[in-house]
């Protein structure tokens, strides 16, 4: 009981001095496992998804991923850096990548490494579709949900194994917070909060990269009408419902629109 009580303690200590400030939300986040630690595993995880998988070289379309994708990186940096976030993404290797795999799916691992699965593109349909999904995806990066998610296990762990700090099972907790252990690459949903503040922030990204983010909700309605009732992983999310999440995407276009003006988008 001893031990089971200093843990805790602990976990609140730690609580205390591993906060992290979101610079999209300017909200405290929990950071127990720095980003050191994270992204070198993540960018070990990403060669070995890659190697593993049927990456799409010199076509029309990873052309375009790799288009898409690097306007999104650029315009994280122009927002951070005029947001006083200078040096945020130092660390960040970003790469784009099309893997041939009928799943509509998408994600951005920590550090930003992309991967957009060939499934994707027919409801994505044109550059600014895909703009959407990685402006989310990279928007989940970029917001450390995942750096979260495996703060979450730590606490768990720290909850459940009295009296116990090891920390040597990050590599554990990074497979488990990102779905890559036995099945690899599919992204685990990201609750409600974490799903909203990235379509958020995913909405900005694209205006500012010049996409019209009145896309966005054209988007979700087709990946909606898609899923027949079945949506794939990451983009499940029962949470926020389809209908909510079309709704604020819509509610914020504008907003976004006005943002990216401020960095010279004049037509969308
Ligand atoms: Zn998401």
């Amino acid at each position: 009981m001893k031990w089971k009580n200093s843990s805790i303690i602990l976990a609140f200590l730690l609580l205390l001095i591993s906060c992290n400030k979101n610079p999209f939300t300017g909200k405290k986040t929990l950071a127990l496992v720095p980003n050191s630690e994270i992204l070198p595993m993540s960018f070990q995880q990403y060669n070995e998804f890659l190697s593993n998988n049927n990456v799409v070289n010199g076509t029309a379309e990873a052309r375009m991923v790799k288009n898409v994708g690097q306007k999104i990186a650029t315009a994280s940096e122009r927002w951070l850096n005029a947001n006083g976030y200078e040096g945020y993404l130092e660390n960040y290797k970003w790469e784009y990548n099309l893997v041939k795999d009928d799943a509509v799916n998408a994600w951005c691992m920590p550090g930003g490494k992309i991967v957009v699965y060939t499934g994707l593109l027919p409801i994505a349909q044109d550059e600014a579709g895909l703009a959407v999904v990685m402006g989310h995806e990279v928007a989940h990066a970029l917001a450390n949900h995942g750096q979260q998610r495996m703060s979450a296990s730590q606490l768990q762990q720290l909850g459940a194994v009295a009296g116990s700090v090891a920390f040597e099972e990050n590599q554990q907790i990074f497979s488990t917070a990102y779905g890559l252990g036995t099945q690899v690459g599919v992204m685990l949903p990201f609750s409600r909060s974490h799903e909203t503040e990235a379509d958020k922030i995913g909405l900005t990204l694209m205006a500012i990269a010049g996409y019209n983010p009145d896309e966005a909700a054209e988007l979700w309605r087709r990946m909606q009408k898609n899923s027949g009732g079945q949506a794939p992983p990451e983009f499940l999310s029962t949470h926020p419902s389809n209908e909510t999440r079309i709704n604020n995407l819509e509610a914020w276009a504008a907003e976004a629109k006005a943002e990216a003006r401020k960095y010279g988008v004049t037509s969308f």
